[in-house]
């Protein structure tokens, strides 16, 4: 498994409605521990979940669209690395949506760590719905902060690893 070049990431967004969604919050790590986090600068429609799981945490500066662009362009550099989140059809299809017309700095084929979790045999809805006990038991410490960007990011490169 690949263990090396690769950006493990999360975010939060407006919508599970694709045609709508964008990234409000999203955090990046590097399998060196480099870390990015930001806040996007947003005031369209959002749904009733994330209006109140979600908002109400989002509490830095916020940021435009084009200077996360910038940032993430920054952040990442020309090595071209794998993306690596947790049910990753959202995120990536969202931080495609961020990019538009600019020319994306990460691979095109991205890894899903859920489906990477399936194939492992774990189970993947009780990792959703009762992460703290999961993570536990997966013999991962620390206290990760569900639904926040930075923090998902991180578990998701200690769950990779913990199953690679
Ligand atoms: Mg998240």
């Amino acid at each position: 498994m690949i263990k090396e070049n690769l950006i493990f990431f999360d975010t939060e967004f407006s919508s599970l409605n694709p045609n709508v969604g964008e990234i409000l919050s999203a955090g990046f790590i590097k399998d060196t521990g480099e870390e990015l986090y930001f806040e996007i600068d947003y005031s369209g429609p959002t749904n009733e979940w994330v209006k109140e799981n979600i908002l109400p945490t989002l509490k830095q500066e916020k940021i435009s669209k084009e200077l996360a662009v910038k940032k993430i362009q920054e952040f990442i550099g020309d090595s071209k690395p794998i993306l690596v989140a947790f049910v990753n059809q959202f995120d990536v299809v969202y931080l495609h949506k961020l990019f538009g017309e600019n020319d994306i700095p990460y691979g095109w084929p991205p890894i899903d760590l859920a489906t990477l979790m399936v194939v492992k045999g774990l189970d993947v809805d009780k990792y959703y719905e009762n992460q703290k006990e999961y993570i536990k038991k997966l013999g991962i410490k620390g206290e990760f902060i569900q639904h926040n960007a930075l923090d998902d990011a991180r578990l998701v490169k200690e769950v990779y690893y913990k199953i690679t």
